[in-house]
């Protein structure tokens, strides 16, 4: 028998409550749930999975596109998700999904971005999440491919009962309209960084990061891959960091 309770969607993101991609990704949402939104609220891209711990977080609550009841959080992604999960929302969510992030989640890019830490912070809750990326930068990139992905893998998560303990679904998508969606595995990629060193008007110096992006990965079933063909993918990360076969191969030494 179908439950007359809808699910709860709680929808996050690392770019704010005020950007175009959260907005796109609730009203994905909304067509599974009633959703609620909790977001920081100012731009957190690459903020990984800090949390605030020297100050308070305020929770203001807002509607947003006159529809979505939501909270604006002066706090990073990851706190979103603890204080929705433990302060703010009536109920327990079904699905907590992150994005759309404005820029690519594929490859190293998980590592610092604030939008999958945010869906990882779920799964760590015990929820199942899911991140949502657009390769695109621009706010006014075509996000329709994304909404489709997203359509497809939540539908996907909702008709299975939930993803697995320990494993969040990373999704990126180029801008414009879908053209497929594949299974994936995370790019070998880094960025070669470099600072650029200015003065300031006080004769201090000070440095900004600039900074490359590198393959290093010539499989054709990595995330970047699939992307640079123009399709989406989605990806299954898993926040347990523990290397099991070398732990199996170095565990028989005594230290
Ligand atoms: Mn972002």
């Amino acid at each position: 028998m179908m439950s007359e309770i809808k699910p709860l969607i709680l929808v996050c993101n690392d770019d704010g409550f005020f950007s175009p991609g959260i907005k796109a990704l609730a009203k994905v949402a909304s067509e599974f749930g009633e959703v609620v939104i909790v977001a920081p609220d100012r731009q957190q891209s690459a903020v990984g999975h800090a949390i605030t711990m020297s100050v308070p977080l305020r929770a203001n609550e807002l509607t947003i596109a006159k529809k979505y009841k939501g909270f604006a959080v002066n706090g990073t992604p990851a706190d979103c998700v603890k204080l929705a999960h433990g302060n703010l929302l009536e109920r327990k969510p079904d699905l907590i999904l992150s994005g759309i992030n404005h820029g690519s989640n594929a490859g190293i890019n998980i590592l610092y971005s604030g939008t999958v830490s945010a869906a990882t912070e779920g799964t760590i809750l015990g929820y199942s999440s899911i991140a949502v990326s657009c390769t695109a930068y621009p706010e006014e990139a075509d996000l329709t491919g994304a909404q489709e992905a997203a359509r497809r893998v939540i539908k996907f998560v909702l008709d299975r009962g939930g993803l697995p303990k320990g494993v969040t679904l990373n999704v990126n998508a180029p801008a414009g309209e879908f053209k497929g969606i594949e299974w994936s595995r995370m790019a070998d990629s880094r960025y070669v960084e470099e600072y650029e060193g200015r003065v300031d008007p006080f004769n201090r110096s000070y440095y900004w990061l600039t900074g490359e992006f590198e393959l290093l990965d010539d499989g054709s079933d990595s995330d970047i891959h699939i992307l640079n063909e123009g399709k989406a993918t989605v990806t299954p990360i898993q926040y347990d960091l523990t290397d099991y076969s070398l732990l199996k191969d170095f565990g028989s030494n005594n230290l």
